[in-house]
């Protein structure tokens, strides 16, 4: 059973060619659902495939938004090929995709999704990827400090940007960064953040994170009370 295929891409910032490592999805079995609605599957992580790197530019996006970007957002990336460069550390993208390479695949498509001008939350959504794959392998000290990086993105998204935080909405939103700060030991916004997720009015129409929100916010509560 082949789990990868290898897909013959062309990079639009500087039109070379080479083939990206695609994951068949469908043949993967969905082993655990994390309460940050991270998704474990077996035998290998999807995750490492989600954001395509030009081994010879460093441009870096999510697989679906590779090949689609033009215009301002284009040139905005052409300026910036030097600082991408210089992150990529000199990794081999043409090499088989690994831990270390996969961590920096989320690095360079922060970069370059704020490049490209994309909003905090995309930008975040990069960091939260590389918290996940450290959470794969067990590494809870790095996980710790990507999920930092999100935070430091999201909050500014929620803070300052009126973006619909995709299918989460604004209350799935909430949720998330709850979940977040419980995870790097903050109770107390933690709860706070559950609150305002469990207070919010969209809240009915996600049913997913309602039950999420609410369990999670009754377990903070008992927690800071046994303290
Ligand atoms: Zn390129």
């Amino acid at each position: 059973m082949d789990l990868i295929w290898l897909k013959e891409t062309v990079c639009p910032a500087c039109g070379g060619k080479f083939q990206s490592e695609n994951v068949r999805q469908n043949k993967l079995a969905q082993v655990q659902v994390d309460e940050d609605f991270h998704t474990h599957y077996e035998p290998l992580s999807p995750l490492y495939y989600s954001v395509v790197v030009c081994p010879d530019c460093f441009f870096a996006e999510r697989r679906q938004n590779f090949e689609e970007i033009k215009g301002k957002p284009l040139l905005a990336v052409k300026s910036g090929t030097g600082a991408l460069r210089q992150m990529s550390g000199g990794f081999n993208f043409r090499l088989i995709l690994t831990f270390e390479l996969a961590l920096k695949s989320f690095e360079l498509g922060a970069l370059t999704t704020q490049l490209k001008g994309d909003t905090s939350d995309v930008i975040g959504g990069m960091y939260l990827r590389a918290a996940w794959v450290c959470r794969e392998v067990g590494d809870e000290k790095l996980e710790n400090l990507y999920l930092r990086k999100t935070l430091e993105y999201y909050e500014k998204a929620y803070m300052n940007e009126a973006t619909e935080f995709g299918q989460l909405g604004t209350c799935g939103f909430q949720y998330m960064l709850g979940e977040i700060y419980r995870r790097i030991g903050n109770m107390e916004k933690a709860l706070e953040l559950y609150m305002r997720a469990c207070a919010n009015k969209e809240l009915r129409q996600k049913p997913q994170v309602e039950r999420l929100a609410r369990d999670q916010l009754a377990a903070a509560k008992a927690m800071v009370k046994a303290q």
